[in-house]
C-alpha cells in the first residue's frame, strides 16, 4: 500500500486555509504598526483589528463591541470564569457546569473551588447530553453562572443551549458556553441561543494558533483579566497580535462555506462507519449520531489498544487521536468518556476520528484498508 498523508484530527486543530495565510502575510508585511499609537501606521493596524472584530461578530450574530480578542480559548475561558467569580463572590458563590467540559474550564473551576466558589456538576447520559431537569434542580439563590459547552470536543455531543438559556433567563442567572468545537461545524447565533458569554478559538476553524475570542453580551459583566496598556477596552492588556487577529477574521468569513459542507461530511461519516462495521462488527460508537457534530466519531475497538492502533495509523501517515489532544500529555483516562460511563479498559480502546473540509472518500478508504490489515495481523499474531 502506498503511504499517504491523511489528517483525521480536525478537532485537535485544522490546517491554516490559504486565504487566511495570504491575509496574514499581507498584514505582517504592511500593517506591522502598533495599534495603540496615534499616527497613521498605528491607526491602519487598529483598522485591521476592527475589521476582524466585525467579521468574528457577524459570523455569530453579535455586535462588534461584544467581541474581545484573546490569545486562545483557554485564556477566554479563564478570563470569564475568574473575573465573574471575583465579581459575584461572596454574595453569590455557585457555578453549575457539566463533567464533560474542556480542561480549560474544569481546571479553572478547580482553582476557583480553592478560592471559595461552589462548583456543582449536572450529570450527562451515555451520549453526553445533560439532563435539563437536573440542571434546573441544581439552581438556587447562590448560583450566578451556568457554564455548558455547545459541542463536546471528544464525542461531539451538541447540547440544547436554547432550552438551557430559557431556564437561566427565568432564574436571572448568567450563561456561558465554550463554543470552540461548534464554530464552523454548526450554525451559531449567540442571540438566538440566549448566551451571555461564549468563547472561540481560530485554530479550530482553519485560522492561526495563538488567537481566541470572548463574546460578552453588552449587558453582561466582564472585567480586566490581563492588566496592562488598556487594549481591548481595558479587558485584555498587551499589544495585539494583529496578523493573528486578521487571520481569525478571515477564517470567520469562511463559516458559511464550512457549513455548506455539512451534508458531505455526513455522507463521509456514514460511509466510514459502514466500512468500519464491515471489518469489525463489535465497534462501539460513543458519539451521538443524532444531535452530534457530523465530523466527529469517537469509537471503541474492543480488544485493540488505542495506543497501538494510533501508532500503526501514524506509521501509515494517518493522524487520529485518543480522547482530546490536550489530554495526551496526561496518562489519565479521558474524563469525558468516564462521564458517559466507559470503564478504563474501554477508554484505552477508544480513538477519536474527526474529519475536515478537505477529507475525501479515498482518505477514508485508505484508513479502512490500513485498519483492516492491522486487525487481521493482530488476529494472526494472537493465534
Ligand atoms: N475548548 C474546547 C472545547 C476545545 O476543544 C479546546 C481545544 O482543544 C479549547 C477549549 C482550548 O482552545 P485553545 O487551544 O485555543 O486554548
Amino acid at each position: 500500500m502506498l503511504k499517504r498523508n491523511v489528517y483525521l484530527d480536525h478537532n485537535a486543530t485544522t490546517p491554516v486555509a490559504s486565504s487566511v495565510r495570504k491575509t496574514m502575510n499581507r498584514v505582517l508585511k504592511y500593517y506591522w504598526g502598533n495599534p495603540s499609537t496615534g499616527y497613521q501606521k498605528g491607526k491602519n493596524a487598529q483598522q485591521i483589528i476592527e475589521k476582524a472584530r466585525d467579521q468574528v461578530a457577524q459570523s455569530i450574530n453579535a455586535h462588534a463591541h461584544e467581541i474581545y480578542f484573546t490569545s486562545c480559548a483557554t485564556e477566554s475561558n479563564n478570563s470569564i470564569l475568574k473575573t465573574l467569580a471575583q465579581h459575584f463572590y461572596p454574595s453569590k458563590r455557585k457555578i453549575i457546569t457539566t463533567p464533560i467540559e474542556h480542561s480549560s474550564v474544569l481546571k479553572t473551576l478547580d482553582y476557583l473551588k480553592n478560592q471559595g466558589i461552589i462548583v456543582e456538576f449536572c450529570s450527562v447520559d451515555q451520549n453526553g447530553f445533560i439532563s435539563i431537569s437536573e440542571l434546573e434542580g441544581l439552581i438556587d439563590d447562590d448560583t450566578f453562572l451556568v457554564c455548558c459547552m455547545l459541542a463536546n470536543n471528544e464525542i461531539g455531543t451538541i447540547q440544547n443551549l436554547k432550552e438551557i438559556s430559557e431556564i437561566t433567563k427565568k432564574r436571572d442567572i448568567l450563561l456561558m458556553s465554550d463554543c470552540v468545537q461548534a464554530f464552523g461545524k454548526i450554525p451559531i447565533d449567540v442571540k438566538e441561543l440566549g448566551l451571555d458569554y461564549a468563547t472561540f478559538s481560530a485554530h479550530k476553524l482553519y485560522g492561526p494558533k495563538g488567537v481566541g475570542a470572548i463574546y460578552a453580551k453588552i449587558s453582561a459583566p466582564l472585567s480586566s483579566f490581563i492588566h496592562g496598556g488598556g487594549q481591548e477596552e481595558g479587558i485584555r492588556g498587551g499589544t495585539e497580535s494583529v496578523h493573528n487577529i486578521a487571520g481569525f477574521g478571515k477564517a470567520c468569513q469562511s463559516v458559511p462555506d464550512l457549513l455548506s459542507h455539512l451534508q458531505k461530511t455526513q455522507t463521509l461519516r456514514d460511509h466510514f462507519l459502514k466500512l468500519l462495521k464491515d471489518i469489525k462488527s463489535d465497534i462501539v460508537v460513543n458519539s451521538p449520531l443524532d444531535n452530534g457534530l457530523m465530523n466527529t466519531l469517537n469509537i471503541s475497538f474492543p480488544g485493540i489498544k488505542s495506543k497501538e492502533l494510533m501508532m500503526m495509523l501514524d506509521y501509515h501517515g494517518i493522524s487520529v487521536s485518543s480522547g482530546s489532544a490536550c489530554s495526551t500529555h496526561s496518562p489519565k483516562p479521558s474524563h469525558v468518556l468516564k462521564a458517559i460511563g466507559l470503564n478504563d479498559q474501554q477508554i484505552f480502546e477508544t480513538v477519536r476520528i474527526s474529519f475536515g473540509i478537505n477529507t475525501t472518500i479515498s482518505d477514508l478508504n485508505y484508513t479502512i484498508k490500513t485498519i483492516k490489515k492491522f486487525i487481521s495481523d493482530t488476529q494472526l499474531n494472537s493465534q
